[in-house]
């Protein structure tokens, strides 16, 4: 683990092209363990195993509630209209499709697309998702190779999910290609948050009182200290805009939740 005062590294260390250099070196991170890359999906999902009973309760515990008010400001970006077909990528429990499966009603449809079973039944048979049970498809699957053909979707959205995917560009462009032309992406990630001495307490926060709740509560120290470590390697807003500009996006522009504990990028697909 990097000194206290290094925990989020440089530009040096979060290097933009985190695709090439897995490939390159075969090796990609498990918060700050490394590990072969290609074992690294097997790791995630039987990350997820341990925590999908509990993980709701556990994102509302950690986050004092506020994770919803995120996500309903993050499903706001996407201007969602009724009839819309909508991918919710790394979905887990659904809490952005249920949101979205309001905002497309009746004619529209969201699918939640995630590789973890444990995850999507969780989520499936939860109370908050009785209206929707039978209006939201779910689909298990891998972000890095999306099961729906190109230009399928109105809009994509990715919740909290991207930092857990090996080949995180690959995810982002596979999201891509399924959007139709003029297509909204948006994708709702944890970040750094702005002010230093926030920033401080913050760290403290996740490195202490997180790993310790997720032992008392969920079993597992170590899935909540997984948690702060990957966040601390994700890029920074400014280096994910650069990304997915790269990546073909457009429009793309990030905003600020909380001084920056979640940060909310949206682009588009360009229009024909
Ligand atoms: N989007 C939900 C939310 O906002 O609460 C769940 C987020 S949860 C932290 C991350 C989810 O990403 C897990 O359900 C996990 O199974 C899924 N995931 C991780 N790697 C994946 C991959 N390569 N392809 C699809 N889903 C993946």
């Amino acid at each position: 683990m990097p000194s206290i005062k290094n925990l989020w590294g440089s530009e040096h260390d979060r290097p933009d092209r985190y695709d090439e250099r897995i490939r390159r070196e075969t090796i990609a991170n498990y918060g700050y363990q490394k590990g072969p890359e290609d074992e690294k999906t097997q790791w995630v999902l039987r990350h997820f195993n341990s925590v999908a009973r509990q993980y709701d309760l556990m994102n509302t515990l950690l986050s004092f509630g506020i994770h919803y008010l995120w996500k309903r400001t993050a499903i706001g970006t996407l201007g969602l209209e009724p009839g819309d077909l909508v991918l919710d990528v790394c979905g887990g429990t659904g809490d952005l499709a249920i949101l979205a499966k309001r905002a497309v009603g009746a004619s529209g449809e969201v699918v939640v697309y995630d590789i973890n079973r444990a995850m999507i039944d969780a989520g499936r048979f939860k109370k908050t998702n009785a209206d929707d049970r039978n209006r939201i498809r779910y689909v298990q699957g891998n972000a890095e190779q999306i099961a729906f053909p190109d230009e399928h979707f109105d809009a994509v959205m990715v919740g909290f999910g991207i930092r857990n995917v090996t080949h995180m560009e690959q995810g982002f462009r596979e999201m891509l290609r399924v959007l139709k032309p003029g297509g909204r992406m948006m994708c709702l990630e944890f970040s750094k948050p702005s002010n230093p001495v926030f920033c401080r307490l913050y760290d403290f926060y996740s490195f202490t009182i997180m790993p310790l709740l997720g032992q008392l509560l969920a079993g597992t120290r170590q899935a909540y200290t997984h948690l702060p470590e990957s966040i601390r390697l994700f890029p920074l807003p400014d280096e994910l805009k650069t990304i997915l500009e790269r990546i073909g996006y457009t429009q793309v522009s990030w905003r600020r939740l909380t001084n920056g504990i979640a940060v909310i990028h949206t682009g588009k697909k360009q229009d024909r």
